[in-house]
């Protein structure tokens, strides 16, 4: 049977439940069971694809093509495992479900209310994962803060789930902070005190309480702690800041987080949890021999969540090529012909990231002109690629107007142009081309010494596409598509054949990197920018 761990958050939100969950997921997974992790967002958007990465960070995008919560990016990159559109709810969709029942007729007549109709859509939910015995843990992230209006009707829901499961089925972790005040030099319980009795006029009380505080828990705050909020002494968890939030798993294995949650779960393993390979991941990312500093172009960089996966992406190639990855966050919007030398000057490689919109596009591909004719390491990834198109065809094949009719409708030369089958659409939530698709890899290509391997999946979301038409003259210039999708003869990825490291790809190799797995691209191109330093 399968066993629940919800984890909420208290006091104030960005304390790291996302960290959390994925590490305490880790920890159970390492001692052989078999993990997942969702989550719920109370917000109304149906899920974040529409949203502004200012407002919500990355959009993350899964195998079967669902747009969601950038922590379903965390829950991948510690537990190794693939996520699906089950993995993530918001209000939004939990009222979509329950309303379209109802047009149905489905509640005959009844009125539909909060209590019963919106929390049994959401305990259904709560407990998908775990129908098909595929899991012996599901962990349960609940997004925002206790006390927030908005999260009311999840938490009703975790106190029916405790109630009809049994506590021994399903435990509830709350997550606070316990602030330092550097005037009264003293960590501070109140606040923790305030949201576990938020929490309890719920009728939820938490049964593991973890700590997120700067400084290291004494044992009079963890007795204090565990008198006043009702939990076992044992039971209040350090979290302390840590150096990467990959030594999370590993500190919270030291608080004895995973044996307590066991211990509550009365899962009996007598496995010790195998945590080499990840040690070792550490210890090689804490000891480089190399450093490289590589741009990240965007237009989103003042926002570090934004580019959440591409910037772990490159933490995991980091470890491998023992090289520290100094990422340098340039804005495409402030890059002119005139500072764009000095702009990337010193750089070992460029990143050009995803995109939408016009806003940035002139200043990335002036940064590309530079890089091809410099012969600098490149990785672009999506509006990266199409922009390096249009560099190629306006520089190289001397087609000045060219551009994607994304920025440029009317553009005589649609190097970059929509799938007739994306020019009816109208809808923006979920229309994109979304999840993984097959990439075969060209034979002698750089992509395939990357991969070595011919065939690949990867992750798309986008609507424009590499126009075929303009194959031909591409690749007589030297811009070759080296992946093609073999069902559509979409062009997936590009490289330049007369350049030491260029690749571009249509879809988004940032989602699959791992810390177990980390991914071939961002592998290979740290070593490309490492190679090019000895040149
Ligand atoms: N805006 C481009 C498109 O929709 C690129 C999208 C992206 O970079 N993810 O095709």
């Amino acid at each position: 049977m399968t066993k629940y761990v919800i984890v909420t958050g208290g006091v104030t939100s960005s304390l790291g439940k996302g960290i959390i969950a994925s590490s305490l997921g880790y920890l159970l997974q390492a001692r052989g069971l078999r993990v997942s992790i969702q989550k719920f967002d109370p917000y109304i958007n149906l899920d974040p694809g529409t949203m502004n990465p200012y407002e919500h960070g990355e959009c993350y995008v899964t195998e079967d093509g669902a747009e969601t919560d950038l922590d379903l990016g965390h829950y991948e990159r510690f537990l190794n495992i693939h996520t699906s559109q089950a993995n993530n709810s918001t209000t939004g969709a939990i009222y979509q479900t329950v309303i379209e029942k109802e047009r149905r007729g489905e509640y005959m007549g009844k009125t539909v209310q909060v209590i019963p109709h919106i929390t049994d859509e959401i305990k259904r939910r709560m407990l998908l994962l775990g129908q098909k015995g595929e899991y012996d843990v599901v962990i349960t992230e609940i997004g925002g803060t206790v006390g927030d209006i908005e999260s009311l009707p999840f938490i009703e829901t975790v106190r029916q789930l405790r109630r009809e499961l049994g506590q021994v089925n399903c435990i509830i972790i709350h997550l606070t902070l316990i602030p330092y005040l550097s005037a009264a030099k003293e960590l501070k319980t109140k606040p923790t005190q305030h949201s576990v009795k938020e929490l309890s006029m719920h009728g939820v009380m938490p049964d593991i309480i973890v700590c997120r505080t700067e400084r290291v828990l004494s044992d009079k705050i963890r007795q204090k702690i565990a008198l006043f909020c009702s939990v076992d002494h044992n039971a209040v968890i350090e979290a302390i800041d840590a150096e990467t939030i990959y030594d999370v798993p590993l500190l919270l294995r030291k608080e004895k987080l995973d044996q307590i949650v066991l211990d509550k779960l009365r899962i009996n393993t007598n496995m010790k949890p195998n945590l080499d390979k990840w040690k070792r991941f550490l210890m090689r990312l804490k000891n480089p021999m190399n450093e490289i500093q590589i741009g990240l172009i965007g237009k989103y960089v003042e926002l570090q969540d934004a580019y959440k996966s591409i910037n772990e992406a490159f933490v995991h190639a980091s470890a491998v090529n023992e090289c520290r990855v100094y990422i340098k966050r340039i804005h495409s919007e402030h890059l002119t012909n005139t500072n764009v030398a000095e702009k990337l000057q010193g750089l070992d490689g460029v990143l050009v990231a995803p995109g939408f919109g016009e806003r940035g596009v002139e200043g990335k591909i002036k940064a590309i002109q530079y890089i091809r004719e410099n012969k600098i390491p490149f990785l672009g990834i999506c509006l990266g690629l199409q922009c390096a198109v249009i560099e190629f065809a306006r520089n190289v094949l001397q087609l000045k107007e060219a551009h994607s009719t994304e920025m440029e409708p009317e553009t005589p030369h649609p190097v970059i142009d929509r799938m007739e089958n994306q020019k009816n659409i109208t809808q923006l939530g979920g229309t994109m081309r979304l999840g993984s698709f097959t990439c075969q890899l060209q034979q002698g290509s750089k992509a395939r010494q990357v991969y070595k391997k011919q065939v690949i999946t990867e992750r798309h979301r986008h609507r424009w596409e590499f126009n075929n038409q303009y194959l031909a003259d591409f690749k007589k210039a030297g811009m070759i598509a080296s992946g093609v999708n073999p069902d559509s003869s979409l062009v997936e990825v590009m490289e330049l054949t007369d350049h030491p490291w260029f690749i571009g790809t249509q879809f988004h190799p940032e989602l699959k990197s791992t810390v177990l797995k980390p991914h071939p691209l961002f592998v290979g191109f740290v070593k490309a920018c490492m190679e090019g330093q000895e040149d």
